[in-house]
């Protein structure tokens, strides 16, 4: 997923008055000298543990994947659960699934992401030229955890959704509480 970097010179009169967003929320425009916030890529403890427990367990023999930054996605996420950086060596987790009702669905999810890990670009490429990153070796691989069902099941069955919503509840609740601390 590499994008060539496109000269601001090179882009038309429109182009330049509506830049183009990777996504429609409304983004505040960074004020000159503030600084753009940018994700750290620091490892999360917590989800670091789970990630080395898992290729212990399951890649014994692949310690060079101990070396990936795993972390808490900054942004509220609503289709990806997780994404693995093959090349960047990091995995981002979805925030909304930072929850002790949600937790145990961890393990399956990062082992999901080790897989594409441990494959890396050694995957089949499909008729249309494109790689088969969920083709059959790869879900040969991921059905060797024995959560890997029930996880598929609590996603289609609108776990994930739910945490989703759990997590907005709860982040609204902690601004409104926030607010009135303020204003009192
Ligand atoms: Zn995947």
């Amino acid at each position: 997923m590499k994008r060539r970097p496109l000269l601001f010179q090179q882009l038309s009169f429109f182009e330049r008055l509506f830049p183009r967003r990777a996504s429609s929320k409304k983004r505040t425009r960074p004020v000159r000298g503030q600084k753009i916030k940018r994700q750290k890529k620091s490892n999360n403890p917590f989800l670091k543990e789970i990630w080395c427990d898992i290729r212990r367990e399951y890649f014994p023999n692949r310690p060079d994947l101990d070396e990936y930054t795993v972390y808490w996605s900054n942004r509220n996420q609503k289709r990806t659960l997780a994404s693995c950086f093959t090349e960047e060596h990091r995995v981002i987790v979805a925030r909304e699934m930072d929850h002790p009702n949600v937790h145990p669905w961890l393990y399956p999810l990062l082992y999901h992401e080790m897989c594409h890990a441990f494959l890396g670009d050694d995957v089949p490429a499909m008729r249309n030229g494109k790689k088969a990153w969920h083709g059959k070796k790869f879900k040969d691989l991921e059905q060797r955890h024995p959560q890997m069902r029930a996880f598929d099941k609590w996603v289609k069955e609108g776990g994930w959704l739910t945490a989703v919503r759990s997590h907005r509840t709860r982040t609204a609740h902690a601004r409104r509480k926030a607010e009135t601390i303020v204003a009192s």
